[in-house]
């Protein structure tokens, strides 16, 4: 499949976290790609109305490609539990309520899970990198695993805690966080995004 490439400039980051900017922001510095966020632009968020991941994460990077006449790249992320049917997926970060609380979150999936067997969940994130004249490409990385209880471990952020990686022993929240990038959704959706459109 034909990818467009980014060149070289001005590349919005869409997103008014200053962490995820900063991380994002390293990660392109190779590629020669001047990054600016929407958060020093001042441009106002947008309504996270899509389906899916991809959905969010495209109409992100769209509207502040669209309102910058730059190159705009934005993620969408979150945790899909296979027994909730995929919840809370896209509403990850609103299941932890206005105060962004987490350990209510975890607990909350785990009293939904109640006593099932089937404890497998894995984390995902989607990358769209949007161009003002409408043009999109879009990536998506997984990382599959199981939920633990009680919850495991202070490193990482969000549900880290309750999530035991495949193949590994300790959750997220336990491991070293250097071994979380290597395995992790974001890193994956990166290596796929930077393989495609920023390498020449
Ligand atoms: P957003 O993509 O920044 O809106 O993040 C959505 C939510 O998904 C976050 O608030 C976290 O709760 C959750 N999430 C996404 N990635 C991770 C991760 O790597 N570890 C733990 N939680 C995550």
């Amino acid at each position: 499949m034909s990818r467009r490439k980014f060149t070289t400039g001005r590349l919005v980051i869409a997103s008014h976290n200053p962490g995820k900017v900063r991380e994002i922001a390293e990660l392109l510095a190779p590629f020669g790609a001047e990054v600016v966020s929407a958060g020093e632009l001042k441009l106002p968020e947008p309504e996270e109305t899509g389906r899916s991941f991809v959905e969010n994460a495209e109409l992100k990077a769209r509207a502040a490609a669209l309102a910058t006449g730059w190159p705009a790249l934005a993620d969408d992320s979150g945790l899909a539990v296979e027994a909730l049917g995929g919840d809370p997926g896209i509403y990850s970060a609103r299941w932890a309520g206005p105060a962004r609380d987490f350990s209510y979150a975890m607990k909350k999936i785990e009293k939904a899970l109640g006593d099932s067997a089937d404890r497998r969940a894995h984390f995902v994130c989607a990358l769209s990198l949007a161009w003002p004249d409408g043009h999109v490409e879009s990536f998506e990385g997984f990382v599959h695993g199981t939920l633990v209880w009680p919850a495991r471990g202070n490193q990482g952020f969000g549900y880290d805690p309750m999530f035991l990686p495949n193949d590994h022993s300790e959750t997220f929240g336990e491991m070293d966080p250097q071994a979380k990038h290597d395995i992790s959704h974001r890193a994956r959706a990166f290596r796929l995004l930077v393989d495609a459109c920023f390498r020449h």
